[in-house]
């Protein structure tokens, strides 16, 4: 896939990406190299890998060719120039953050994010001595506002889970490019074939790659996408990229990778020392979905539009939130930020409250009721009872989660069967 002139499409590019024939064998299919190390040529080989003066194999906490590949083929069609894949999305959140937070600084970070990240954010790394400062993502007065000497990153997600809100990334990216600090865009739910924040100003992009990017409800996963964009030595304040980082013995990562020094660093670093690695089984089934992710993202979004329209007709319901409906607030900035849809995630409000959300899960039929989302298979989930349960009220309604609300994903099965199922589980729950 070098020296090309003509330019790949995104459907060639997520099979072919990063994958070459096996040069040992000629195996087509990436082989899983299920390993812990790599044999030296030599004492000097094995330094100038650990001096990171020649990249290579060391040992599978590091990198492991199974899943470099996955990290070149993601990195590829984020459009960024390197990726660190890890063991789950929140670990690539941490991963994210931490060559650039330390004791004392803070993120800003949107009110509308998935529940376990409000989680992570507001209580979790307290312990590292880093704070969030949520704001409303809407809002740049808010968000400037928000933003002190001692940030270091504004975070938020493209569409986000469960609401379907659309971030303005561009103008986020415009806010936070002004006081000199990078926008980390979590992408999990619209998937580089809907989104690609890194285009619209973002610096870093994260994924659970547990939801669409594997795409079958197989593995737990998570990768940050580094754009290369970011300079990381205009200002102070970022010495682990910017100045001798200590935990690598006195190595000036952004000096010695250019636009390399973050992927550089969170693997000599970030794996290295927080161990949060992604398994070469987990790469080989994530890149085995993301083989086929524009088909089933199409699909996924047809359904959901669909479904979303049929819902928003019935009595039965008070609301729904999918920004491809043309009711939606943030129905102008599909065509802006995810052209090719919106994605298969949203929430419905019923009007038989708590208790009907409660036996609708209780009676569907063709429906997971799960605590997943960007599975093949329709899934549902009452947030308030379950991933949103340890926010405050006024946190879960911020987060599009108030008691009387599911959060629906819709699979790739027929439409007629996901219809037929709500239907008749509805008429239950109205009862
Ligand atoms: C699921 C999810 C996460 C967390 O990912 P895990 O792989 O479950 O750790 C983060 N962000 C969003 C938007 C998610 O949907």
């Amino acid at each position: 896939m070098s020296d090309r002139v003509h330019e790949f499409g995104f459907d060639t590019l997520q099979i072919h990406a990063g994958a070459r024939p096996d040069p040992a064998t000629g195996a087509r299919q990436t082989p899983i190299y299920q390993t812990t190390a790599y044999v030296f040529r030599d004492a000097e080989h094995a330094a100038a890998l650990f001096n990171l003066q020649e990249v290579g194999y060391i040992y599978s906490r590091l990198t492991n060719p199974t899943v470099a590949v996955l990290q070149e083929r993601i990195a590829t069609l984020e459009g960024g120039v390197g990726a660190v894949c890890c063991s789950s999305g929140h670990a690539a959140q941490i991963m994210a953050l931490f060559p650039l937070m330390g004791p004392g600084k803070n993120v800003v970070v949107s009110t509308r994010l998935y529940g376990g990240s409000v989680t992570q954010f507001s209580q979790t790394i307290k312990r590292f001595g880093w704070e969030a400062k949520f704001v409303d993502i809407d809002d740049m007065d808010a968000i400037a506002a928000a933003i002190d000497d001692n940030t270091r990153a504004v975070f938020c997600e493209s569409i986000a889970n469960p609401g379907g809100h659309i971030a303005d990334i561009a103008a986020v990216a415009k806010v936070a490019d002004s006081a000199g600090l990078p926008l980390i865009v979590d992408n999990t739910t619209a998937s580089p074939y809907l989104c690609r924040p890194i285009e619209h100003g973002a610096t870093l992009v994260v994924h659970s790659m547990t939801k669409y990017l594997t795409g079958n409800g197989s593995v737990t996963g998570g990768v940050v996408v580094d754009s290369g964009k970011f300079d990381w030595s205009a200002s102070d304040k970022f010495p682990s990229l910017s100045e001798p980082e200590p935990a690598y013995h006195g190595l000036k990562f952004h000096e010695t990778f250019g636009p390399l020094a973050f992927t550089f660093h969170g693997i000599a670093i970030g794996l290295r020392d927080l161990g949060m690695t992604l398994n070469p089984q987990a790469a080989h089934y994530t890149l085995m979905g993301i083989e086929t992710l524009s088909l089933r993202m199409q699909r996924h979004c047809e359904n959901a539009q669909s479904v979303a329209e049929w819902l928003e007709k019935d009595d039965r319901i008070e609301a729904v939130t999918y920004a491809g409906l043309k009711s939606s607030p943030y129905h102008a900035r599909v065509k802006k930020f995810c052209p090719k849809g919106a994605s298969g995630l949203f929430t419905v409000a019923l009007k038989s409250g708590y208790d009907g959300c409660v036996k609708l899960v209780d009676n569907l039929e063709l429906f997971s009721h799960v605590a997943n989302l960007g599975d093949t298979r329709s899934l549902i989930i009452h947030s308030a009872s379950t991933t949103h349960r340890q926010l405050t009220p006024e946190q879960q309604e911020a987060a599009g989660a108030s008691p009387n609300v599911v959060r629906i994903s819709i699979g790739t099965e027929d439409l007629d069967d996901i219809i037929a199922d709500l239907d008749q589980a509805l008429t239950k729950a109205s009862a």
